[in-house]
């Protein structure tokens, strides 16, 4: 972990040059087209990134393709690719202080966090599939004693990844790192509003051996997603982003090769607390992070607290407590748990919500914006809400919680499942059979039992139900979305 102090990075800060180019094919190139991307903390002006178009693109997917057909990549030992994976996990680690001041000024996360979870997170993914690739094989067919048959994993060939702005590299890696140890060429995506650390990417895996054309980083704006999501010669797009967004892919998917779309949706998880609740202090302190942490910009965020109502004024007591501990404040300050939002767009729609809910809803506490002079800082927030109010229905992404009373078991899991989308849920109880029986009834691809968003390692698969996506990030099942499955049959004489 980094010793710096405020004023280091502050120094660094006012010191960046940050590299601001397309990555293709091996080389940093510049394009005709640009956009500003902006500090949030500041509203400052950070860099002037090129921004790719169609003859980008098109460049791009040539390289991939001719990277993968020749064998450069696909062709190696899979020990070989887990060797130069391994050093560009290493890259990755050696520059982690340089990558997460970007993430910081490029997104107004905490720097602490941005080391600990942002560029920790991806080297570790790079570094999980890395370790993986030469240990999974394929598959001997049970069949008649006249025939063999084999089962076998061959690498899809060209993936875009188009990946959103919350946690740029870490959901970039959720896809680049399975996609590159499966032998696949990768066309990376990255938000406008945070391109840099992407771009940042390129240099690494050059200088960690991955050949040109594999690994490709293309700034730009929506109609770049859209190109790739689009084009003829992709075989895979792997997305994350919001849900509107999603059936967008998936329809490009559709309406030109029928390339697989893999989509990590929105979410409105649930936070169950129980009166049997093992310590209402713990599972506070766990809600506000499941809320504030990332200024609540988190695809999983705790955003829907149900809380049983024989504990709610004791919860709403240590809720309150918690969150104070998330007050916004530089994001460049070592201490600081809550930054600024992203950007204006956000901050706006954020502030939105907040009316709403003062409309709909009893502020409990929070409910407006702070330093509103330096950047878009917004007080950690929340609502006392009916189940049916919009700021308990619509991903909000940002530090807006909806506080919701149940009253038994039946009533909580009813309010739980009321939302378009499956993504994560947690409970918090004494009872093991209650556990076990909500983990079962809870409809969403991750279930917490008295923890939030525990799971920091690569072991559990990542993604959602109903209309937070499909398919799953992380773990081995994240390999199987970018091969494709071959069965041999051979006749024995
Ligand atoms: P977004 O607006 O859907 O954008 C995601 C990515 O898609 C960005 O790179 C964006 O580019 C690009 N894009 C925009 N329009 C496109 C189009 N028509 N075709 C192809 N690509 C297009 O989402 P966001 O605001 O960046 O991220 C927030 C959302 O992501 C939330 O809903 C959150 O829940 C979800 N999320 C989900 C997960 C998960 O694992 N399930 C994780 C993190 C976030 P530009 O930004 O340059 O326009
Ligand atoms: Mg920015």
């Amino acid at each position: 972990m980094s010793s710096l102090s405020h004023a280091d990075w502050q120094q660094r800060a006012s010191a960046i040059v940050p590299e601001s180019r397309a990555f293709i094919d091996g080389e940093y190139i510049t394009t005709t087209a640009s956009f500003v991307t902006v500090n949030p903390a500041t509203r400052q002006p950070l860099a002037t990134v090129s921004a790719c178009g169609q003859d980008e693109v098109n460049v791009a997917v040539k390289a991939a393709r001719r990277a993968f057909e020749q064998g450069v990549w696909a062709g190696l030992a899979p020990a070989e690719r887990k060797a130069r994976l391994l050093a560009f996990a290493e890259a990755i680690r050696a520059d982690a202080e340089h990558l997460a001041l970007l993430e910081c000024l490029d997104t107004g996360k905490p720097i602490s966090d941005a080391l600990a979870v942002d560029v920790a997170g991806t080297a570790y993914a790079v570094q999980w599939f890395a370790e993986a690739i030469d240990k999974v094989g394929g598959e001997l067919a049970p069949l008649a004693p006249n025939l063999h048959g084999t089962v076998s994993r061959e690498p899809v060939g060209v993936v875009a990844a188009i990946v959103p702005w919350n946690f740029p590299l870490l959901m970039a890696s959720w896809k680049f790192a399975p996609a590159l140890a499966a032998g696949n060429s990768v066309l990376l995506k990255p938000s406008e509003k945070s391109p840099l650390t992407a771009i940042r990417l390129g240099a690494l895996a050059q200088q960690a051996g991955i050949p040109a054309g594999v690994f490709n980083v293309l700034p730009g704006a929506g109609d770049v997603g859209q190109q790739l999501a689009e084009h003829m010669d992709i075989d895979c797009v792997a997305f994350t982003g919001s849900t509107a967004v999603g059936k967008k892919i998936m329809a490009y998917a559709a309406q030109s090769n029928l390339k697989r779309a893999w989509l990590e949706l929105g979410g409105k998880s649930p936070n169950i607390v129980f009166a049997d609740c093992p310590d209402l202090k713990a599972a506070a302190r766990a809600a506000a992070g499941g809320i504030f942490f990332n200024q609540g910009e988190m695809c999983s965020a705790g955003s829907r607290v149900l809380v049983q109502r024989e504990v709610f004024e004791a919860f709403q007591a240590e809720f309150a407590a918690a969150a104070a501990r998330y007050q916004p404040a530089d994001p460049l300050h070592p201490k600081t748990r809550m930054g600024a939002i992203v950007d204006d767009i956000q901050y706006q729609r954020v502030l939105r919500y907040i009316e709403i809910g003062k409309q709909q809803d009893r502020l409990l506490f929070g409910g407006e914006a702070v330093d509103t002079e330096t950047g878009y800082f917004i007080a950690p927030t929340a609502f006392y809400c009916q189940p049916d109010s919009v700021l308990a229905q619509e991903e909000v992404f940002g530090p807006v919680c909806a506080v919701i009373p149940f009253d038994n078991e039946d009533h909580a899991v009813e309010i739980a499942n009321d939302t378009e989308y499956g993504l994560a849920a947690a409970l918090w109880t004494r009872d093991v059979s209650r556990a076990h029986r909500l983990s079962r009834r809870l409809r969403a691809g991750t279930v917490w039992i008295n923890c939030y968003d525990e799971g920091g390692d690569q072991n559990l698969p990542f993604g959602g139900y109903k209309q937070s996506g499909n398919g799953r990030d992380k773990s081995l099942h994240a390999l199987e979305k970018y091969t494709e499955l071959k069965s041999t049959l051979l006749k024995l004489y």
